[in-house]
């Protein structure tokens, strides 16, 4: 049989990590030993309460039934007790508050609420692929803001043509930001929402990493900034808080009229998420928040080797502020591609060439702090034996 596929599905983009994958596996298979940098995972386990408590709810009977697709009322009355106790934002649980399994679904499923086939999409570049992903899948186009070095990785938005941000139905912001590590500060909120408020624009704000901060920093949400429930919902969710990425659950909160559509469309397509599950995250969002604090520790300490590691070698990286990852340039006469490729042959590190978050991204390359303190030594060692000192 040959089935024709959907042109939805045909117009994703390819899958940008296939050939540095394939000599990872090539490594492998002839014995080298592989530090992968490249992995957006923590590393370190979910809390043992959380677990317990996942123990104790998996033998309750009516946990056994389907789920709320909006979530347990519960659950979403200690998404909105965290965001009252963590960044001072009321949120009314019963109506703006929504469910999802994991971030990235509604991150995806966002786009089918709200454009039509031919509607722009602003999408970071570099970034998450999903916003770009899901916005495709539901036949609009992504017109992508770039992130650079120079404006402290936040988008231009003065560098938007009036007729495209007229055109735009959806703008999606993260930070603190997955690849570059940066971090945004009331005056880009303030400015995301005037621009939202000039164009009509939804603004969906990612905050999966508002909680792995280093330095005493407290990275902010975009709910807290005036206006912001009127032009755009945050999505978030236990995975990087916790260690909870394989558990599968976090939510959107904000505008009520979003929240609505997006748990609409979800009443449609999946039924919510296992309620023992749903409680394991109220335990970490309720419990204490010790591992939280030891944890942003050991990323912390990694950061430093790794940037003073580097910077050794010759880059000159500013330590970033939060986000287990550390973006940097690649030296002169390298792609990203081509240095990662070099670095992975002479070395047995893997890095992620930037060109896979975007094309304005070619000339970076991200290292995650997913690794123990001890490989992430090791890494820099043969990185400094085999590579010596970079130039620019
Ligand atoms: C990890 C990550 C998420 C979280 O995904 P979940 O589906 O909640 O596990 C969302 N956005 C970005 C940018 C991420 O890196």
């Amino acid at each position: 049989m040959d089935f024709a596929q959907a042109q939805r599905i045909k117009n994703l983009p390819p899958y940008l990590f296939a050939r540095i994958e394939k000599l990872i596996k090539e490594k492998r298979d002839a014995g080298v030993d592989i530090i992968s940098l490249g992995i957006g995972d923590p590393d370190m386990p979910t809390p043992g309460y959380i677990i317990e408590e996942m123990q104790k709810q998996a033998e309750v009977g009516e946990n056994h039934q389907y789920p709320s697709s909006a979530g347990m009322p519960a659950y979403r009355e200690a998404v909105a007790q965290w965001y009252s106790n963590r960044f001072g934002v009321e949120l009314d649980a019963a109506n703006e508050v929504v469910s999802l399994i994991g971030s990235k679904e509604g991150i995806a499923h966002i786009s089918f609420c709200y454009l039509n086939p031919g509607d722009l999409v602003l999408v970071p570049d570099p970034g998450y692929p999903v916003y770009a992903g899901g916005a495709i899948l539901a036949g609009a186009e992504p017109y992508y803001m770039p992130l650079l070095a120079e404006n402290g990785f936040l988008p231009d938005l003065s560098a938007i043509p009036a007729d495209i941000a007229q055109r735009a139905k959806i703008m999606f912001i993260n930070y603190p930001n997955n690849p570059t590590g940066a971090v945004a500060g009331e005056e880009f909120y303030r400015e995301a929402i005037a621009f939202a408020q000039a164009y009509n624009i939804l603004i969906c704000h990612d905050a999966a990493y508002s909680e792995i901060a280093f330095d005493g920093y407290q990275p902010p949400s975009f709910l807290q900034y005036p206006g912001a429930k009127e032009v755009g919902i945050e999505f978030h969710s236990v995975s990087k808080t916790y260690n909870m990425t394989g558990w599968r659950i976090g939510w959107a909160a904000g505008n009520h009229q979003v929240v609505e559509a997006l748990g609409r469309l979800k009443s449609n397509i999946d039924s919510g998420q296992f309620q023992a599950i749903q409680y394991a995250a109220i335990k970490g969002l309720t419990g204490p928040q010790d591992a939280v604090l030891q944890m942003r520790q050991v990323y912390q300490e990694r950061r430093d080797i790794l940037v003073d590691g580097l910077n050794s070698m010759g880059w000159q990286l500013a330590k970033p502020k939060a986000t287990f990852y550390v973006w940097a340039p690649v030296p002169a006469g390298y792609s990203s591609e081509s240095f990662a490729e070099m670095v992975l042959d002479k070395t047995g590190v893997v890095v992620t060439p930037g060109s896979g978050y975007g094309s304005a991204s070619d000339g970076f390359f991200r290292m995650a702090l997913t690794v123990k303190k001890e490989r992430m030594v090791e890494a820099l060692e043969r990185m400094k034996k085999n590579i010596g000192t970079v130039k620019f």
